[in-house]
Protein backbone atom coordinates (compact mmCIF):
# COMPACT_ATOMS: atom_id res chain seq x y z
CA UNK A 1 0.00 0.00 0.00
CA UNK A 2 1.22 3.42 -0.93
CA UNK A 3 0.82 6.10 1.71
CA UNK A 4 2.48 9.75 1.12
CA UNK A 5 2.27 12.66 3.61
CA UNK A 6 1.62 16.18 1.71
CA UNK A 7 3.03 18.27 4.70
CA UNK A 8 2.37 22.02 4.68
CA UNK A 9 0.84 25.11 6.61
CA UNK A 10 -2.00 25.54 4.13
CA UNK A 11 -2.89 29.32 5.83
CA UNK A 12 -5.64 28.90 4.54
CA UNK A 13 -5.41 25.94 1.57
CA UNK A 14 -5.61 27.13 -2.46
CA UNK A 15 -6.66 26.05 -5.89
CA UNK A 16 -2.66 25.27 -5.95
CA UNK A 17 -2.83 22.70 -3.08
CA UNK A 18 -5.44 21.63 -3.99
CA UNK A 19 -4.28 20.19 -8.18
CA UNK A 20 -1.17 18.83 -5.87
CA UNK A 21 -3.73 16.80 -3.54
CA UNK A 22 -5.98 15.84 -6.44
CA UNK A 23 -2.99 14.13 -8.21
CA UNK A 24 -0.93 12.93 -5.55
CA UNK A 25 -4.30 11.32 -4.25
CA UNK A 26 -4.46 9.43 -7.65
CA UNK A 27 -0.93 8.18 -7.55
CA UNK A 28 -1.16 6.96 -4.00
CA UNK A 29 -3.86 4.63 -1.76
CA UNK A 30 -3.77 6.70 0.84
CA UNK A 31 -2.40 10.64 0.87
CA UNK A 32 -2.50 12.28 4.14
CA UNK A 33 -2.67 16.19 4.11
CA UNK A 34 -0.62 17.09 7.16
CA UNK A 35 -1.24 20.34 8.65
CA UNK A 36 1.75 21.78 10.46
CA UNK A 37 1.01 23.22 14.18
CA UNK A 38 3.79 25.34 14.48
CA UNK A 39 3.16 27.85 17.57
CA UNK A 40 6.37 29.95 16.32
CA UNK A 41 5.03 30.54 12.51
CA UNK A 42 2.50 33.19 13.03
CA UNK A 43 -0.73 32.12 10.98
CA UNK A 44 -4.39 33.60 10.04
CA UNK A 45 -6.16 30.41 10.91
CA UNK A 46 -5.52 28.62 13.61
CA UNK A 47 -4.64 24.49 12.67
CA UNK A 48 -8.37 23.35 13.36
CA UNK A 49 -9.49 26.04 11.11
CA UNK A 50 -7.05 25.20 8.87
CA UNK A 51 -7.83 21.33 8.89
CA UNK A 52 -11.71 22.07 8.80
CA UNK A 53 -11.08 24.23 5.39
CA UNK A 54 -8.92 21.21 3.87
CA UNK A 55 -11.45 18.44 5.22
CA UNK A 56 -13.94 20.46 3.46
CA UNK A 57 -12.85 20.92 0.45
CA UNK A 58 -11.46 17.04 0.29
CA UNK A 59 -14.43 16.05 1.05
CA UNK A 60 -14.98 14.13 -2.60
CA UNK A 61 -11.82 12.51 -2.50
CA UNK A 62 -11.92 9.01 -0.36
CA UNK A 63 -8.36 8.57 -0.25
CA UNK A 64 -7.65 11.96 1.20
CA UNK A 65 -6.86 12.34 5.10
CA UNK A 66 -6.56 15.61 6.73
CA UNK A 67 -4.62 15.91 10.41
CA UNK A 68 -2.44 18.27 11.93
CA UNK A 69 0.99 17.27 13.58
CA UNK A 70 3.86 18.98 15.15
CA UNK A 71 7.35 18.31 15.67
CA UNK A 72 9.95 16.43 13.08
CA UNK A 73 8.11 15.81 9.64
CA UNK A 74 10.20 12.28 9.78
CA UNK A 75 8.37 11.79 12.77
CA UNK A 76 5.04 11.83 11.67
CA UNK A 77 5.65 10.04 8.56
CA UNK A 78 7.13 7.02 10.79
CA UNK A 79 4.12 7.47 13.10
CA UNK A 80 1.65 7.17 10.00
CA UNK A 81 3.96 4.72 8.48
CA UNK A 82 4.34 6.58 5.46
CA UNK A 83 7.68 6.73 3.02
CA UNK A 84 6.77 9.10 1.00
CA UNK A 85 6.34 13.02 1.08
CA UNK A 86 4.84 15.04 -1.54
CA UNK A 87 6.12 18.60 -2.28
CA UNK A 88 5.33 21.45 -4.63
CA UNK A 89 7.73 23.08 -6.77
CA UNK A 90 6.40 26.23 -8.00
CA UNK A 91 9.63 28.23 -9.13
CA UNK A 92 13.71 28.03 -9.40
CA UNK A 93 13.04 29.87 -5.71
CA UNK A 94 11.38 26.54 -4.42
CA UNK A 95 13.73 24.81 -5.19
CA UNK A 96 16.66 25.40 -2.78
CA UNK A 97 14.40 25.52 0.08
CA UNK A 98 12.57 22.27 -0.97
CA UNK A 99 15.88 20.16 -1.84
CA UNK A 100 17.78 21.13 1.34
CA UNK A 101 14.45 20.35 2.91
CA UNK A 102 13.89 16.92 1.33
CA UNK A 103 18.24 15.93 1.57
CA UNK A 104 17.91 16.63 5.47
CA UNK A 105 14.62 14.49 5.84
CA UNK A 106 16.29 11.48 3.69
CA UNK A 107 19.81 11.83 6.12
CA UNK A 108 17.09 11.55 9.30
CA UNK A 109 15.32 8.90 7.80
CA UNK A 110 16.51 7.24 4.96
CA UNK A 111 13.48 4.90 4.53
CA UNK A 112 11.66 8.29 3.05
CA UNK A 113 11.33 9.84 0.21
CA UNK A 114 10.28 13.24 -1.42
CA UNK A 115 8.46 13.58 -4.41
CA UNK A 116 7.89 16.54 -6.14
CA UNK A 117 5.11 17.53 -8.69
CA UNK A 118 5.85 20.87 -10.39
CA UNK A 119 2.98 23.51 -9.91
CA UNK A 120 0.11 23.37 -12.49
CA UNK A 121 1.31 26.55 -15.08
CA UNK A 122 -2.17 28.12 -14.38
CA UNK A 123 -1.63 28.11 -10.44
CA UNK A 124 2.17 28.98 -10.12
CA UNK A 125 2.14 31.98 -9.33
CA UNK A 126 -0.04 31.30 -6.06
CA UNK A 127 0.26 31.20 -2.67
CA UNK A 128 -1.13 31.67 0.54
CA UNK A 129 0.32 34.73 1.04
CA UNK A 130 -1.11 36.49 -1.09
CA UNK A 131 -4.56 35.13 -1.52
CA UNK A 132 -4.56 36.53 2.23
CA UNK A 133 -3.03 39.92 0.80
CA UNK A 134 -5.83 39.66 -1.92
CA UNK A 135 -8.30 39.12 0.34
CA UNK A 136 -7.07 42.06 3.38
CA UNK A 137 -7.35 44.66 0.49
CA UNK A 138 -11.03 43.39 -0.72
CA UNK A 139 -9.94 41.96 -3.82
CA UNK A 140 -11.98 39.00 -5.14
CA UNK A 141 -10.27 35.98 -4.25
CA UNK A 142 -12.99 33.63 -5.24
CA UNK A 143 -10.74 32.31 -8.60
CA UNK A 144 -7.53 31.05 -6.16
CA UNK A 145 -9.30 29.46 -3.42
CA UNK A 146 -11.74 26.70 -2.63
CA UNK A 147 -15.34 28.17 -1.90
CA UNK A 148 -15.27 26.96 1.60
CA UNK A 149 -11.82 29.57 1.73
CA UNK A 150 -14.18 32.29 0.49
CA UNK A 151 -16.40 32.73 3.10
CA UNK A 152 -13.86 32.41 5.61
CA UNK A 153 -11.42 35.05 4.20
CA UNK A 154 -14.40 37.31 4.09
CA UNK A 155 -15.21 36.76 7.84
CA UNK A 156 -11.33 37.57 8.71
CA UNK A 157 -11.30 40.59 6.99
P1 LIG B 1 5.00 25.46 3.69
O1 LIG B 1 4.99 26.48 4.80
O2 LIG B 1 5.35 24.07 4.12
O3 LIG B 1 5.73 25.86 2.43
P2 LIG B 1 2.55 25.83 2.23
O4 LIG B 1 1.19 25.63 2.74
O5 LIG B 1 2.93 27.21 1.78
O6 LIG B 1 3.47 25.31 3.35
O7 LIG B 1 2.85 24.83 1.03
C1 LIG B 1 2.74 23.43 1.18
C2 LIG B 1 3.23 22.79 -0.10
O8 LIG B 1 2.40 23.17 -1.18
C3 LIG B 1 4.66 23.17 -0.51
O9 LIG B 1 5.29 22.04 -1.07
C4 LIG B 1 4.45 24.21 -1.57
O10 LIG B 1 5.53 24.26 -2.48
C5 LIG B 1 3.20 23.69 -2.23
N1 LIG B 1 2.45 24.76 -2.89
C6 LIG B 1 2.05 25.94 -2.37
N2 LIG B 1 1.39 26.68 -3.28
C7 LIG B 1 1.39 25.94 -4.44
C8 LIG B 1 0.90 26.16 -5.77
N3 LIG B 1 0.30 27.29 -6.11
N4 LIG B 1 1.07 25.17 -6.68
C9 LIG B 1 1.71 24.03 -6.34
N5 LIG B 1 2.21 23.77 -5.12
C10 LIG B 1 2.07 24.70 -4.17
Amino acid sequence: MTKAIFPGTFDPVTNGHMDIIKRASKMTDELIVGVLNNSSKHSLFSPKERVEMLKEATKDLPNVRVCTFQGLLVDFARQEHACIVIRGLRAITDFEYELQMSQMNHKLDSTIETLFLTANIEYSFLSSTTVKEIASLGGDVTPFVPSCVVKKLSKSF
